[in-house]
């Protein structure tokens, strides 16, 4: 396969791992992902993954049941912290090395994060899953990834949702939505489209890295996204 990205940020939402379930990890979902995600590794590709916690726990809700709101981020990351874990697990089992880093030091359940850590898996094969969000509440794993994305030096950040990219209106729920091919981040901005926090799409926009998000339910579609196929909406 020829792929017009050498290294890549993909970005998973929690909830997405719980499938049809709508919440924790549906195994059969996890297991397509690794599959997908091996066979673009095994096409050459150097892939760094971000995973969300959503389908475990979320601070901003926990806060509107009373939470304090700095734990239940912190439980947030952690919840990112066992997505992550599952997901190297899933790699592992289709025979794709992957090595689990962590925002906050918690050796032995993954590796403290470091930018060149994470850079030498990815050269020597592995895909990096870099846990823990940024190690910080008040933040998303949006941004993490974002942030991530940049540091590592990835040509582009992926995001893979069950939308197949950004309509002009939920089009779950309007049926009229009709959807962009490419879109400015100042437009997803002044349109207030929620593709991501607005911290993630600035971190994004002051940094270049361009995004693409894109359906990640459907098999074989992430190779097609690296293969140039305009399946989804590059934000740029
Ligand atoms: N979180 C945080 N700091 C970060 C990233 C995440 O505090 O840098 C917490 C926050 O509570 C968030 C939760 O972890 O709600 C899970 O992340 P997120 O909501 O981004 O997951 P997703 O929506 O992608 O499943």
């Amino acid at each position: 396969m020829r792929t017009k990205y050498n290294r890549i940020l993909l970005k998973l939402s929690g909830e997405s791992l719980a499938g049809g379930k709508g919440h924790g990890i549906d195994t059969e979902r996890l297991n397509a992902y690794a599959q997908q995600i091996s066979e673009i590794v095994a096409s050459g590709v150097q892939v760094a993954i971000v995973i969300g916690g959503g389908n475990i726990f979320r601070g901003l809700q926990g806060a509107s049941k009373g939470f304090d709101r700095v734990k239940g981020d912190q439980m947030g990351m952690l919840a990112t912290v066992i997505n992550s874990l599952a997901l190297s697990s899933a790699l592992g089992a289709v025979g794709q090395p992957a090595k689990v880093y962590t925002a906050i030091n918690m050796f032995p359940i993954g590796e403290h994060y470091s930018k060149w850590r994470a850079i030498e898996s990815m050269e020597r094969g592995e895909v990096a899953i870099i846990s823990g969000g940024t190690g910080n509440p008040f933040f998303t794993t949006d941004t993490g990834s974002a942030l991530r994305g940049i540091e590592v030096e990835a040509d582009v950040m992926l995001k893979g949702t069950r939308v197949d990219g950004i309509y002009t209106a939920d089009p779950e729920k309007d049926p009229t939505a009709t959807k962009f091919s490419e879109i400015t981040y100042d437009e997803v901005y002044t349109r207030g489209l929620k593709v991501m926090d607005l911290t993630a799409t600035a971190l994004c926009k002051e940094n270049g890295l361009p995004i693409i998000v894109f359906d990640m339910d459907t098999p074989g579609n992430l190779a097609r996204v690296l293969s140039g196929e305009p399946i989804g909406t590059l934000v740029y």
